[in-house]
């Protein structure tokens, strides 16, 4: 690539913020589109374009959705009394496709870790404690990883809820250390919801 400034340059690059691709990867990616797939390509950033726009989170569980409140919030048919809360959006379609769980969602967008800045406000900790004093929650599952930062981000949810009558549980594992969610089976899933342990 000489000129940096060619499109084909800047395509690569626009590759490369993507997690774990590199310049190779990156190559073979603007490559495929403009050889083998362009019809592939364009739809693909049109969809880039309206997803970025119109994709935003919801206003009580912060999930990604296109409505100002998402399905699983407005549906009716979700138990109202138990609310799981998770590390990412994806984490909801692993529990979603377990079919183990049939209440509601709360999706922090992180864990806490103070080494790279991410706080509980940035995890909008203090609008899920205002959520479940509002609603009719009787028991919140905290389905973080299970990995140091996902610890002590259960500890410190334990920690802001007051209303001793709600059941704070933690999901079991099951789920392999330091494991995402979203790598786990739907069966190892579905044994770490029902077999999810009470926090003192
Ligand atoms: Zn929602």
């Amino acid at each position: 690539m000489k000129n940096e400034n060619s499109l084909l340059a800047q395509l690569i690059e626009s590759f490369k913020i993507l997690p774990g691709i590199g310049e190779k990867s990156a190559q073979r990616m603007a490559f495929y589109l403009l050889e083998k797939n362009r019809e592939g390509g364009a739809k693909l950033a049109k969809l880039i374009s309206s997803s970025m726009e119109q994709i935003r989170n919801c206003v009580s569980c912060r999930t990604l959705t296109e409505e100002k409140v998402c399905d699983i919030c407005s549906s009716e048919k979700r138990e109202k009394s138990l609310l799981c809360v998770v590390e990412n959006p994806t984490d909801i379609i692993a529990i979603e496709s377990s079919g183990s769980f049939k209440g509601k969602y709360f999706v922090l967008m992180g864990r806490l870790s103070p080494i790279d800045g991410i706080t509980p406000e940035d995890l909008g900790i203090p609008m899920l404690i205002d959520r479940i004093g509002e609603s009719e929650v009787k028991e919140i599952i905290i389905a973080t990883s299970p990995t140091v930062e996902g610890d002590a981000t259960s500890f410190y949810i334990r920690d802001q809820i007051k209303d001793e009558s709600i059941i704070v549980s933690r999901i079991a594992y099951g789920v392999p250390m330091g494991g995402e969610l979203e790598y786990v089976d739907n069966t190892t899933l579905s044994r770490a919801i029902q077999g999810r342990r009470k926090l003192d």
